[in-house]
């Protein structure tokens, strides 16, 4: 489609009555010009909210379940009452209801099984976005702007792994061509809810958490949008996490894959894969803060004159590592790292970094902390009879630690580099546990423990020379020898 604008706003963007009108106005002001769809995430916590009323319901927890209700009823019935003119109100209260209520039955079941099954999960917590694609559409409604609340189910056709599915761009091609075509040919703005889709059969699916975003790509990519826009509550893709280093600056532009890389080792500002389904139209991307929409935010662009070299950290927390060794040099240790990939892979767990020692033949893999039980399981049970027989010493689990990623490209130019971040790691008396470079040479990623690994970002952000520097002291010239950046 010719100029299309794809817009998504996450769940601050949409975080109260205040927040949906401003949100709302950014894309009636788009839509002046050209023709817009916006895609948007749950209020924000709800998301949260919805996840744990499910999970009182599976242990039974009524008083839990019913206080979750009701925080779930009394936000977005006070969103509506400050949102909509009065006379619009019983209207929209109802379909606020009535989507409650759907919620509520099915909590209710998950609570006379004590059972959580994947797929309810998924119907449940799509709930979220189903709100508040409502209230935005009914707002817009309300101002005299052609808009339709669109539930993602019927545009966006995924696989079937509940809670983590993929998007199948062929069918949802020919969905959203169907769904949202006509809307946007009668100049109407369609309120798509992010997060959630459906297999082939109608059963409904989610993409994971924060896959808000990656809803907006599969929409742009689908009806080969001009541009998709991301808003947020920073002032775009920065040089490290806001919350972790004061000084973080944001980028003007950062290329597809720098970004994805940033995603990838933990900056929650993009979902992972967002970028997949832009890559091969090359769709542009802004990262735009909403609430200082006057900001230019940073654009993802395919590719980037800029000089190489590290241009942002990330960092993930939540992470374990497990290690596994052989217990004699009889046993094939490559054999071994082999089957323990597979097992994992089997138990679709994703490995952030492997490490192993050729002496030893000792290996290690990082995981995600959510994902940690399932990988210990998967791999006790591929390899039962070499662990039972004592070829291979007992699993071990360290779950303080943290990975660390310095991420730029033209990082292979940059002799030294790689020491240069290790040392800075090592002055802030921070352990490093494994190291890892990507073969894209894109990221240097490094183990630390976990105690450290706020210490670690902010020393490696520093040596990297990143971060808006402090207005320059007055020094006759001369006297000051900064350190090179690691761009320099
Ligand atoms: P939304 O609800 O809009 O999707 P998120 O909370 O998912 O927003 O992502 C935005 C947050 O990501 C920011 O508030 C910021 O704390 C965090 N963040 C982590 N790393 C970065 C980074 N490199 N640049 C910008 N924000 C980052
Ligand atoms: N609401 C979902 C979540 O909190 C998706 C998103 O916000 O992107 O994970
Ligand atoms: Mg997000």
């Amino acid at each position: 489609m010719n100029g299309l604008l794809v817009m998504k706003f996450g769940g601050t963007s949409v975080g109260s009555a205040e927040r949906m009108r401003a949100s709302a106005r950014l894309a009636v002001e788009e839509s002046r010009k050209r023709p817009v769809a916006v895609v948007v995430s749950a209020m924000s916590k709800i998301t949260d909210l919805l996840l744990g009323t499910m999970r009182h319901a599976e242990a039974g927890d009524r008083t839990g379940m019913e206080s979750n209700l009701a925080a779930l009823r009394e936000r977005h019935q006070q969103t509506c009452r400050d949102l909509l003119p009065h006379e619009r109100q019983p209207e929209a209260m109802k379909k606020i209801g009535r989507l409650i209520d759907e919620f509520e039955r099915i909590v209710n079941g998950m609570a006379m099984l004590n059972e959580r099954p994947p797929r309810s999960v998924d119907e449940g917590v799509a709930l979220g976005e189903r709100l508040s694609a409502l209230l935005v559409s009914e707002h817009l409604l309300a101002e005299g702007v052609d808009a339709e609340a669109v539930n993602a189910w019927e545009v966006v056709v995924t696989d079937a792994v509940f809670g983590n599915a993929s998007p199948l761009m062929e069918p949802t091609r020919v969905k959203a061509q169907t769904r949202l075509q006509p809307l946007l040919d009668r100049g109407a703005i369609p309120i798509i809810t992010g997060f959630n889709g459906a297999t082939a059969d109608g059963r409904p699916t989610t993409l994971g958490r924060g896959g808000s975003d990656f809803s907006a790509s599969i929409v742009a990519a689908a009806l080969d949008a001009a541009e998709l826009w991301i808003w947020t509550d920073v002032d775009g893709i920065m040089s490290a996490d806001p919350r972790l280093v004061h000084d973080a600056e944001v980028m003007d532009e950062i290329t597809y894959a720098e970004a994805a890389e940033l995603a990838y080792n933990g900056a929650k500002v993009l979902h992972p894969r967002t970028l997949a389904p832009l890559a091969e139209k090359k769709i542009p991307v802004w990262s735009k803060n909403s609430f200082a929409p006057e900001k230019p935010g940073t654009k993802i662009v395919p590719s980037t004159k800029a000089e190489g070299g590290v241009r942002a950290v990330a960092s993930m927390g939540n992470v374990a590592l497990v290690s596994l060794e052989p217990a004699s040099a009889e046993v094939n240790g490559t054999l071994a790292m082999a089957r323990s990939l597979e097992a994992i892979a089997r138990a679709d767990v994703e490995v952030l970094v492997v490490s192993s020692s050729s002496y030893r033949q000792s290996f290690c893999f990082l995981v995600r902390s959510e994902e940690l039980d399932r990988a210990v399981q998967s791999l006790e049970s591929a390899l039962a009879l070499e662990l039972a027989h004592g070829y291979l010493r007992p699993i071990s689990v360290d779950n303080n630690v943290g990975l660390l990623a310095a991420v730029g490209e033209g990082m292979q130019g940059k002799p030294g580099l790689a020491g240069r971040i290790f040392t800075a790691i090592s002055r802030v008396q921070v352990n490093i546990i494994a190291i890892a470079q990507g073969s894209s040479e894109l990221t240097i990623a490094v183990v630390v423990r976990r105690d450290g690994l706020e210490k670690a970002v902010r020393a490696v952000h520093a040596e990297c020379g990143l971060g808006r520097r402090p207005p320059a002291p007055v020094f006759p010239s001369g006297l000051l020898t900064p350190r090179p950046g690691c761009r320099e």
